[in-house]
């Protein structure tokens, strides 16, 4: 298997080291021919905005949603933005939710994972969630800061910086389908 991350602007780095530790190949998308022959896609936390110009400049908009259309796509913070932006998961956002970037925070999260776990989630001037519109949308945490939406998985924080790969190895296994 074999995982694309968009690598336009962001945290994209700290994503494939998480993927690399879990054994899990990837590479960096920043044209539309990268995502040739990939199995699954992860949008980055960043600056939702500024990714949307870029994603027009490199041409990679409409090969990029036509391959989340039909593709497992795991969107962090600003990813998860375009995701709903996108159509592709039936939410409200409200974008820097919590205030300015020097208001970001950590904060212990319980997650749905079997068996539950406590990690820790770092938002950096993340979006809220603020309406789910699909009983299709399972939430995976103690607050809805972590969704999954059939193939979609979503989080408002940034599970690439911490130490903890179960967030990482969630999405693996939905990709391979054992979820
Ligand atoms: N504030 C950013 C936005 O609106 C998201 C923040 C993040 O990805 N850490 O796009």
């Amino acid at each position: 298997m074999r995982i694309g991350i968009l690598a336009l602007q962001g945290a994209y780095v700290k994503h494939q080291e998480m993927l690399n530790r879990l054994g899990c190949r990837s590479i960096f998308v920043r044209f539309p021919h990268d995502l040739v022959g990939l199995d699954a896609l992860l949008l980055p936390g960043g600056e939702s905005t500024s990714m949307h110009y870029q994603l027009v400049r490199t041409g990679l908009l409409s090969p990029i949603k036509e391959f989340a259309c039909s593709h497992p796509v795991f969107g962090t913070c600003a990813g998860l933005i375009l995701l709903a932006d996108w159509g592709l998961l039936d939410i409200t956002v409200a974008r820097n939710a919590y205030g300015r970037q020097a208001a970001s925070f950590s904060k212990e999260l319980e997650i749905k994972l079997t068996p539950p776990k406590k990690i820790e989630a770092v938002f950096i001037r993340a979006p809220k969630i603020e309406k789910i519109h699909s009983s299709e949308i399972e939430v995976l945490a103690d607050t809805p800061v972590f969704i999954r939406q059939g193939k979609y998985l979503a989080a408002t924080f940034h599970p690439e910086l911490t130490n903890d790969p179960s967030i990482h190895h969630y999405f693996i296994q939905l990709c391979e389908k054992k979820l």
